[in-house]
């Protein structure tokens, strides 16, 4: 499903990714871990199309097409979905239009009928319940005075909404109450299936004990220096990245 060759790219003159390879098959899930400004959110950016940063050598390449030509709103109606690590908030636009207008986009990007208000209402008041987000939810505006956790949990309800092939995570279990991880993971394992992949960027092994890796990468100032499976997110719990 995505294919990372060689991929180096730079934020002004500095190289922050300095050639990655990444393979990811469909179905699978994908941990990337690594210390604070080793290029985790700098990659899931580049895969997403935000153009801070700067191919300068290697390939991204999704389904067969070469993602460099496309733009962040090709890449996502291909299936293609990034929840921040920081989520922006946008006072004014309501979630429940906003996430409707882009669901119906998708639909008619794969010529599918639009979802009418009814429908769509009912689709994302089972959702909410999934991410434990009160009815209420549904009158606010994107983030605007949301709590760190109603945040996440409003990333994972627009990955329910918005049913990607390819969902990238990034820390998206960081700085959650037990109850909050519990229930993000839940939302995750919900959305798992044989079609959808997923890149979750994480510090913690313990949302990788809900959901489990197939494999897990260190990134470390850019370059994945080791690869392994679920037993590597063990290992650096208990050694931290010293050892790498
Ligand atoms: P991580 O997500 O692993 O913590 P990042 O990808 O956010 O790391 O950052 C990698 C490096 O790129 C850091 O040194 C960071 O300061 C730098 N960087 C990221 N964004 C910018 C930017 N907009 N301008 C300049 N440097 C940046
Ligand atoms: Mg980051």
């Amino acid at each position: 499903m995505l294919k990372i060759k060689e991929l180096k790219c730079s934020i002004g003159d500095k190289e922050i990714l300095r050639g990655i390879n990444l393979d990811v098959k469909p179905g699978e899930v994908h941990a990337i871990m690594g210390r604070n400004g080793s290029g985790k959110s700098t990659l899931a950016n580049v895969i997403t199309g935000k153009e801070t940063a700067q191919i300068t050598n290697g390939s991204i390449i999704y389904n067969n097409e070469d993602l460099n030509e496309k733009t962040p709103e090709e890449r996502s109606l291909r299936g293609i979905f990034l929840s921040f690590q920081y989520p922006v908030a946008i006072p004014g636009v309501n979630i429940t239009y906003f996430l409707k207008e882009a669901v119906n986009a998708k639909r008619r990007y794969l010529g599918k009928d639009e979802l009418d208000a009814a429908t769509f209402l009912r689709q994302i008041k089972e959702k909410l319940k999934l991410v434990d987000l009160d009815s209420s939810f549904i009158k606010r505006a994107i983030n605007d005075g949301f709590s760190g956790g109603e945040k996440k949990r409003n990333e994972i309800l627009q990955l329910l909404m918005l049913e990607p092939n390819l969902a990238i995570l990034d820390e998206t279990d960081s700085g959650l109450d037990i109850d909050a991880l519990n229930t993000i993971a839940h939302g995750i394992t919900t959305a798992k299936s044989p079609e959808r992949s997923f890149i979750i960027i994480t510090h913690y092994p313990r949302l990788l004990n809900y959901v489990k890796p197939d494999k897990v990468h260190i990134l470390l100032k850019g370059r994945i220096v080791k690869s392994g499976g679920p037993e590597l997110a063990q290992i650096l719990e208990e050694k931290g990245y010293g050892w790498v």
